[in-house]
């Protein structure tokens, strides 16, 4: 399954990578046809290239002068050439979607290759049930409507003297902090808990689809889809799905849904702990759990291993207001 996804996307890379040369063969045309120096700088550049691969294997005594002489007329053609493309206001090169890789799904550092976080994000999306991220593409902090948040604090019915309003910009700056500090190993991770319908959801994939735009990993997956991805992998011991499970650990962000709402067993509640405690200690990698249930009632669900961790290394904010699903409509 693995393999094949893994094929597919390869393919798909591979068409955008020749669309965009297409359209940049083209481009070209079009311009040099409408700017024909541009064509004659070309070959003038050629010209000079060789010459002075030629040169490197004379014996001429001027040899070093000539060299020098060759490459000042090259950079004043480059010159030349960048000159009349910017005053044309035109990028003469292929538009790829990720410069980083350039549409291959690779890229070399120090010597070494690596796969490209696009191209990971991809093979994410394809094989974990890519719904859950594709639905929650749209949305971003633009889009929150502050007036869904009541002005009005209501200590009786939250107990707290801070109005939803107010409470929502906090976790809005939390939230923007936790993307701005993402790569820093003193930033905390996130919890959110609250009654559902308070903005949860809205507010993990806002910062899902900021964090994938830096260019790093995101998975998002509900806490029992999740867990139970984990055992069928354990139990059919598939080797082509092992990256896939890998990604748990490794994955720059976990976004783990609905905390509280999986049919816990023993062997389940391990799992759960073995990824969140992992996740702690792997460099780049930070996690947002989100859950309908109270901290008390975290702690009443689960060991008091998870609630020490979350407690220490987690930032807690609570939603609470009105249910903005209802206000909506
Ligand atoms: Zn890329």
């Amino acid at each position: 399954m693995y393999r094949d996804t893994y094929k597919r996307i390869e393919r798909e890379y591979e068409q955008k990578r020749n669309i965009a040369n297409q359209k940049y063969r083209e481009l070209k045309e079009a311009i040099y046809a409408s700017t024909p120096r541009l064509r004659e700088i070309d070959v003038e550049i050629a010209k000079l290239g060789i010459k002075s691969a030629k040169l490197s294997i004379s014996t001429a005594n001027d040899k070093e002068q000539i060299a020098h002489e060759l490459k000042a007329q090259i950079d004043s053609l480059k010159a030349e050439k960048e000159a009349i493309l910017k005053q044309l206001n035109i990028e003469l090169r292929p538009q790829y979607s990720c410069e980083k890789c350039q549409d291959t799904g690779f890229y070399v550092e120090n010597g070494t290759t690596h796969m490209c976080p696009c191209f990971k994000q991809e093979l994410i999306n394809e094989s974990y049930s890519k719904s859950n991220l594709y639905k929650l593409k749209e949305e971003s902090f633009d889009k929150i409507d502050m007036n869904l948040f009541s002005d009005v604090a209501c200590p009786e019915k939250y107990k707290t003297n801070i109005s939803p309003r107010d409470n929502m910009k906090k976790i809005i700056e939390f939230s923007r902090i936790f993307i701005e500090n993402f790569n820093s190993p003193k930033q905390k991770n996130l919890l959110f808990t609250g009654t559902p319908g308070v903005g949860k959801t809205f507010m993990s994939s806002c910062i899902a689809n900021e964090i994938i735009n830096k260019n790093y990993t995101v998975l998002y997956q509900t806490s029992s889809l999740l867990l139970n991805s984990v055992f069928e992998y354990k139990f059919s011991k598939d080797e082509s799905s092992k990256e896939l499970y890998n990604s748990l650990f490794n994955v720059n962000l976990l976004v783990i849904d609905d905390l509280g709402t999986e049919n816990l067993t023993a062997a389940k509640f391990e799992e759960l702990f073995t990824i969140i405690n992992s996740r702690l200690i792997t460099q780049y990698t930070k996690t947002i759990i989100s859950t309908n249930l109270s901290l008390e009632e975290l702690a009443q669900t689960y060991d008091h291993r998870i609630i020490s961790r979350i407690m220490g290394n987690y930032n807690i904010l609570r939603f609470y207001g009105d249910d903005i699903r209802l206000k909506k409509k």
